[in-house]
């Protein structure tokens, strides 16, 4: 299937988008990152792949208003997002925009101006190049795990901090790790986002929900073919709605698994694939 990808089912006539999800793109990966962090030359293959498709590039904020009905959802759109804020991150985006693609690069604001996260005049050359910055926490934390007071402070504490610093106005969010509940979307909905995007490792489609978005997670050993299947809106699962059982019981071992080592909460600096 090509442009005529359509999800049957509970959705006649869906439109299938891929939503690719990258961290770091580096030659040298940093401590722990090796398993996400994907070469520069494997990424400039997937930049030519993505053009090669013919797809639209959309940020998360024009595809969300794409999904609210608030303007055109193009025939065969794509659309690229960074997690986490690296330093190599604006390379990345230059090589997409020099194809004429877009993107959007989610931020931890504890990372911003540190040693090995993005800089503050870097991102705001990525928001002036027409890419989109958007939230990603201040520490990166399993947002289902924490009591809703601690969800609502990081939730808004990250835009806060990335709006001041940047003065550009955030309005998308991804969940740290994926993870998220009715209440954590709940706190990005009242934090004022118009979005927010997950992992599951799904295609998007456009009935998916603005504040779940489904996302394909590239590691370093991602096939190509795995990148021109998802283009082809084949290859991975059509994005679910709400929260599957799966989900919530993988939460609950994580829950069990911290109270029983006695486990304190640290900040955590990748985003593993959703269980
Ligand atoms: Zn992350």
């Amino acid at each position: 299937m090509t442009d005529d990808a359509v999800v049957s089912g509970e959705h006649p006539a869906a439109v299938v988008v891929p939503i690719f999800l990258y961290h770091s793109v580096s030659d040298v990966p940093a401590a722990g990152q090796e398993a996400f962090t994907v070469t520069p030359a494997r990424f400039a293959e997937h930049v030519e792949a993505i053009a090669a498709s013919g797809r639209v590039g959309l940020t998360i904020s024009e595809y969300a208003r794409a999904l609210r009905g608030e303007r055109a959802l193009p025939a065969r759109a794509v659309a690229v997002t960074f997690d986490d804020g690296f330093a190599d991150t604006l390379a990345a985006v230059e090589a997409l925009r020099a194809r004429g693609l877009t993107s959007t690069v989610y931020i931890t604001s504890s990372r911003l101006d540190d040693a090995s996260g993005i800089t503050s005049p870097a991102t705001r050359e990525i928001a002036a190049s027409g890419a989109e910055i958007g939230a990603h926490s201040v520490t990166h934390p399993h947002l289902d795990e924490l009591p809703l007071a601690a969800v609502v402070e990081e939730i808004g504490e990250g835009k806060h901090a990335l709006e001041q610093r940047l003065e550009l106005s955030i309005a998308t969010f991804a969940y740290p790790h994926g993870a998220h509940d009715q209440h954590v979307r709940g706190a990005v909905i009242d934090a004022g986002f118009r979005s927010a995007v997950a992992v599951k490792n799904a295609l998007s489609h456009s009935h998916d929900d603005p504040f779940a978005l489904a996302r394909i997670t590239i590691m370093g050993d991602t096939p190509i073919s795995t990148v021109l299947a998802a283009l082809d809106g084949r290859g991975a699962p059509i994005a679910w709605s709400g929260e599957r059982y799966r989900t919530r019981a993988f939460r609950e071992y994580r829950r069990l698994r911290r109270r029983a080592r006695g486990v304190s909460r640290r900040p955590t600096s990748v985003d593993t694939a959703e269980r």
